[in-house]
């Protein structure tokens, strides 16, 4: 039996799939008006986004808000907007010999209506790109944010549903129980940001209504300092990416990898580069805080059993009236790969870092942990770059950077393996919410007789052409 939550949302759905039915391949101008009030919504509240999302983490740099959270979005509903007119063509491609004259084109077409579920850590980011690269595709939207960030749910949904008509897209509140629910629905596909553990049961009851998923998980990204690595240069981007949003970032670099012999002038650079970016970080207006305090206990516990395991833990020092959920930049040294910090995804700003022996000795403690959403490798050889490219299994990758292939929109973005399926953004994110349809077109003259029976020994011959053809 439906439970009313159920019911009301299987309502909601079928009436965006009854608005979609009436006009099932929007126009070029319809999908550039959407996102065009998606873009004008977002800027008209980005005050109020940015104040809401301090407000859920009890601060969030503002900074960081409005580079990632907003101008990342509206780059990617530029990209969206720029280009649909394109992707929405049908693609010619060429026929095989055999069947000629016949031609052969693939016609993009919108799956229908898009069930979105978001995380908490980028709210605005997490949830309006995969929107937009729906509304590209001509598709409509239900969206599920994150119970996490109450306040920005709020501002988001409002800000939403002034934007869009009810007919377009439809915002659902609620918790967990009610992302159950919802993704217990038969969408046309699901993109589903979050945890893997909760990533598996969105797979497993789509799969009921055999709806496509694109999952965007989490994992382990390791940063691998290379034996020709610009330490200098490699620090910099480490400390950057580490302790942006205070380390809550899927892509963020999760440990550090580093030769032996590389290891004190590591320690010693990251250390001084955290004092130079945040000082006395509870007073620093560019350092964030956690989102709650369950997930202040979750890495502070992560903490104490990597120091309680022997492994050494250096942090940043405060002057200043705590904000109770802004934990210190923390750096741990050689923690035990069977500690919880080095066996789970951190989401926090702690920096384990580790020596190897050799190539084959990094990719033993990589392998540790499922395929990572992204591996960053620092090296100034060519030869070193390629090994770690060709030798490694990630999502993305970056090459003396980190993070920043998430924001390069002509490049697909998504998991492997544990760190999700399917991929979006920009091209990739049209063609994963539209149906490619492949389409035959058969013109009046054709050979298709030489198919009919009966097949005697002209057609035989024929036949032994075709395979040679073939
Ligand atoms: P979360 O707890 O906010 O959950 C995400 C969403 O899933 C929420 O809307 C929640 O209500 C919903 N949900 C919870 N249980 C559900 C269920 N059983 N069925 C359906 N929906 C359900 O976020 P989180 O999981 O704590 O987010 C952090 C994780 O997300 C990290 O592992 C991180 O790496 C990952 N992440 C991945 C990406 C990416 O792009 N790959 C981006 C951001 C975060």
């Amino acid at each position: 039996m439906l439970t009313s939550i159920q019911a009301q949302l299987s309502d909601q759905l079928q009436s965006l799939q009854k608005a979609q039915a009436a006009d099932p391949m929007p126009t070029a101008a319809d999908r550039i008006d959407r996102l065009k009030r998606l873009e004008t919504g977002l800027l008209n509240y980005e005050d109020m986004l940015v104040e809401a999302m301090s407000e859920d983490f009890s601060y969030r740099a503002p900074g960081e808000s409005r580079n990632f959270d907003v101008t990342g979005t509206v780059a990617a509903i530029r990209t969206a907007r720029r280009h649909v007119k394109k992707w929405m063509k049908r693609r010619r491609v060429g026929t095989p010999l055999y069947l000629m004259p016949a031609r052969a084109h693939i016609q993009p077409q919108p799956k229908g209506v898009v069930g979105v579920v978001s995380p908490w850590n980028f709210p605005i980011f997490l949830s309006l790109i995969p929107i937009a690269e729906a509304f590209g595709a001509g598709n409509r939207v239900m969206l599920k944010p994150s119970e996490l960030t109450p306040r920005t749910s709020q501002v988001l949904t409002e800000m939403l549903t002034k934007n869009f008509r009810p007919d377009e897209l439809i915002v659902v509140g609620g918790d967990a129980g009610v992302g159950a629910a919802f993704v217990s629905l038969p969408f046309d596909h699901i993109i589903y940001t979050g945890s893997t553990a909760v990533g598996r049961k969105v797979a497993e009851a789509a799969a009921k209504n055999l709806v496509p998923t694109t999952l965007e998980l989490g994992g382990k990204c390791p940063v691998v300092i290379g034996e020709h690595g610009d330490m200098k240069r490699a620090v910099e981007r480490l400390v950057y990416s580490k302790y942006l949003n205070a380390g809550q970032i899927c892509i963020a670099p999760d440990y550090a990898l580093v030769p032996e012999s590389r290891k004190e002038e590591l320690i010693a650079a990251v250390v001084a580069k955290i004092d130079e970016f945040y000082g006395d970080y509870n007073a620093c207006p560019a350092y964030s805080a956690i989102i709650n305090d369950r997930h202040v206990g979750r890495i502070e516990s992560l903490i104490k059993a990597a120091e309680d395991s022997g492994a050494k833990v250096i942090q940043a020092k405060t002057s200043s009236a705590s904000n109770a959920r802004k934990i210190p930049p923390t750096v741990i040294v050689d923690p035990a790969l069977d500690t919880p910090v080095m066996s789970e995804e951190i989401f926090g700003p702690v920096l384990p870092i580790l020596t190897y022996k050799n190539r084959e000795d990094a990719q033993r403690i990589i392998a540790h942990n499922p395929n990572p959403l992204a591996l960053y490798v620092f090296t100034q050889k060519r030869e070193e770059r390629d090994y770690w490219l060709k030798n490694s299994k990630s999502g993305g990758a970056c090459v003396n950077e980190t993070l920043f292939h998430v924001i390069t929109d002509t490049l697909p973005f998504g998991g492997v393996g544990g760190s999700g399926q399917g991929t979006y953004h920009g091209r990739a994110g049209f063609d994963e919410f539209s149906h490619l349809k492949s389409v035959f077109v058969q013109p009046k003259l054709n050979g298709m007789f030489l198919f009919n029976p009966p097949h005697g020994p002209f057609k035989h011959l024929v036949g032994r052409i075709f395979r040679k053809l073939v």
